[in-house]
């Protein structure tokens, strides 16, 4: 089938130059790695580090790097291995069957993609969400398109000193490395242009193949580009007030634009967080193309976007002052059509107050015909937040409803639960995840299957962590001795995780706040070891978060430390280890600020258990069987909550969790949890829930 959306012939290129230096037996290996869907088939980790092991994990297990970099012998003695090819036909063939072309997707905007380590465009629950959307549109529908930046530096890398503070440094990315392959037109790169403030920034597209779904990334990081302007791409969320407003062009204004170039003319446009608000403005500039007035370009703009919001807190949603705005915008507005005035008025609360700041999150909501919170609580939470924008209305009839946010098993589970559930539940159990009778046959699985596939899980995080947490030790200067500290990594204990942005509200703290009853909890007089593995980033900027972090590395000495393990540089591959290998999920964020939180899913869906505040999505997923709980009533006296919450928090795992690991009512507290958060927080249910909340309601 010849495409009219471009860029098919450019990945088909590619692949071809990358399976020039492969044996012919192995050439479809090329293809493989250029499809980011491969990766959560079973069977391609094996695949992959079949044709040399070592190098797969030298090279960060990226399925290009590894063909780029493979040598000649290893090649040969891949293609004579019979049960390699076989492997590799195996993995070709459990592709979804390849659909009709849609030309009118639902476009997917996002200013972070969390889809592959080896691509840091994403820096956390948000990319790893959008990331999850993508890879459930491409297994299971709707026809998608996903919209994003490419950022040259990634999200920073990081590291600790020895004096626990964290330090950053930012990996520059050789797209070459990676499955992204740069889109042409005519023999040469597609290009578009962007007003942003006195700038014409042209860009450049490159497009990931995540299964069906492209994903279309725009880069700025060009010769012909001022700069500050090549900038723009260079790094996630900058500080700097013009070149933020500026990514938010490029990304809503600049992926229409690349839409329209590449042949795609989407049904609906989803905002996945304001980010991406400026879209409107190239919706409008097509209305007033066919000479409507602005109002009824608006209105036609409003009935083609959807809208979710992530952050249920004021000051996280971006504002920037009118002058800013209206500096950054005018000549992409006057290209629409339409005076900047019209745009800062539909971003404030109060369009009459001029002196109120501009929010990209109001403007979402102006321009979206539908708009959604990510759990029960947070849709409560946003309709009470923006009210102030519907001054006719009560707070309940606030036009924001919620989809709770899921995750996309296939990537998140390990593969001894993987191929637990496939015997249990049946073959092809995943593309019906959603459904409650799928999960049924978790009760007949037998204690000891169930532990041991737990078990299986847990050893092979403590055996990552074996390898990293001496080398990260040793690689801040701390003696050998504490370095292979050798109490901590055990197989069969009790593995506490907890791991997440390190942002004050998460209350990493709490862990720390009563250090005399944790010592008792962490070194039980002949009970069983507990350890706990810990791992985040804080943002560049926020002290306070790293003074946290600090505080946790300056306990190093007390011997209940010899318990705890801190992983540096959290990011997907990290995540996806701990919550396989975890028994216990952690979850203390400062009610009612965790939106959803996503985290908790991914162990669930591995069996572990969740110990939460009830917040975000754990408010509506726990039913007293399936994990434990800690109150989620929001309280302004911080100190007294954060007290209450961390004796909780011991109380509950001294009586209740260290007493029932490995025993019988934890197997039906694993199942119970397995068949109570499987339908309800895969990702199949999410999209079947935008299906038909959002994208077919037109
Ligand atoms: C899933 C995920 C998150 C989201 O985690 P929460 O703590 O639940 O918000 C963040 N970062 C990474 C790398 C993830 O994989």
């Amino acid at each position: 089938m010849t495409s009219v959306v471009l860029g098919d012939a450019d990945v088909a290129g590619r692949a071809a130059d990358l399976a020039r230096r492969l044996p012919d037996r192995l050439a479809p290996l090329a293809r493989l790695a250029l499809d980011v869907s491969v990766t959560w088939r079973p069977g391609a980790a094996e695949l992959w580090s079949r044709i040399d092991a070592d190098l797969w994990e030298r090279c960060g297990e990226q399925p290009v790097h590894l063909l780029q970099e493979a040598g000649g012998a290893a090649l040969e003695r891949a293609a004579a291995d019979d049960a390699l090819v076989a492997l590799m036909e195996r993995v070709a063939g459990a592709g979804p069957a390849a659909a009709a072309e849609d030309l009118s997707p639902v476009a997917y905007l996002c200013a972070e993609f969390g889809v592959h380590h080896a691509l840091p465009v994403y820096s956390g629950g948000l990319g790893a969400l959008a990331g999850d959307v993508l890879k459930e549109a491409a297994d299971n529908g709707p026809p998608m398109v996903g919209v994003g930046l490419l950022y040259r530096d990634g999200y920073f890398r990081q590291r600790v000193d020895l004096s626990g503070w964290q330090q950053e440094h930012w990996d520059r990315l050789d797209p070459h490395r990676t499955p992204a392959v740069q889109v042409t037109r005519d023999g040469a790169p597609l290009e578009l242009t962007v007003p942003v403030g006195d700038d014409d920034v042209v860009l450049h597209v490159w497009r990931v193949d995540v299964g069906r779904v492209p994903l279309f990334l725009l880069d700025a990081d060009l010769p012909v580009n001022a700069p500050h302007a090549r900038f723009l791409t260079a790094r996630l969320y900058v500080g700097d007030q013009d070149l933020r407003l500026g990514q938010y062009v490029l990304l809503g204004v600049g992926g229409m634009r690349a839409l329209e170039a590449v042949g795609v003319e989407p049904r609906v446009v989803h905002l996945n967080e304001g980010h991406a608000a400026f879209a409107a403005l190239e919706l409008v500039r097509r209305a007033r193309a066919e000479r409507v007035s602005v109002d009824e370009a608006i209105a036609r703009a409003r009935a083609r976007t959807v809208f979710t919001t992530h952050t249920p807190v004021p000051a996280g949603n971006d504002t920037f002052p009118a002058a800013r705005v209206a500096h950054v915008i005018r000549r992409a507005a006057a290209q629409a059509g339409i005076g900047e005035d019209v745009v800062l008025r539909l971003g404030r609360t109060h369009p009459d107050d001029e002196h109120e700041p501009v929010g990209v999150t109001q403007l979402a909501l102006r321009v979206s015909r539908d708009a959604i919170g990510v759990s029960r609580r947070h849709g409560e939470v946003a309709r009470e937040m923006w009210a102030a924008l519907w001054p006719d209305r009560d707070v309940g009839d606030v036009p924001i409803g919620h989809v709770t946010n899921g995750v996309h098993v296939p990537t998140w589970i390990g593969r001894p639960m993987r191929e637990l559930l496939d015997r249990h539940l049946g073959a092809g159990w995943i593309a019906s995840a959603a459904d409650p009778a799928t999960w049924s046959g978790v009760d007949a699985i037998p204690d000891e299957e169930l532990l041991a596939a737990r078990r299986a899980q847990r050893e092979a995080l403590v055996r990552q962590a074996a390898v990293r947490v001496p080398r990260e030790r040793l690689g801040r200067g701390d003696t050998q001795r504490y370095a292979e500290a050798p109490a901590l990594l055990d197989p069969d204990a009790l593995t506490l995780g907890f791991a997440r942005r390190v942002a004050t509200y998460k209350r990493l703290h709490l862990l720390l706040s009563d250090i005399g009853r944790a010592r008792g909890i962490l070194r039980p007089a002949g009970g069983r070891p507990v350890q706990v593995l810990i791992a985040g980033k804080a943002h560049p900027r926020d002290d306070d978060a790293k003074s946290v972090l600090q505080r946790l590395f300056q306990a190093r000495d007390d011997d209940w430390a010899q318990h705890v393990c801190f992983l540096e540089d959290y990011d997907l591959r990290l995540a996806r280890s701990l919550v396989q290998g975890c028994d216990v999920w952690i979850n203390l964020p400062r009610p009612p600020l965790e939106a959803s939180g996503t985290s908790g899913m991914k162990a669930a869906m591995n069996g572990a258990l969740n110990l939460s505040v009830l917040d975000g999505w754990w408010g509506e997923a726990y039913d007293g069987t399936n994990g434990w709980a800690i109150d989620g009533e929001p309280d302004p006296d911080h100190a007294a909550a954060d007290a209450r919450d961390a004796g909780e928090l011991l109380r509950l795992l001294q009586d209740d969790v260290l007493p029932q690991f490995g025993t019988p009512a934890w197997a039906d507290r694993v199942r119970a949890s397995l068949r109570t958060i499987g339908p309800a927080f895969a990702a199949t249910r999410m999209l079947d829930d935008y299906r038909t909340r959002l994208y077919d309601r037109a």
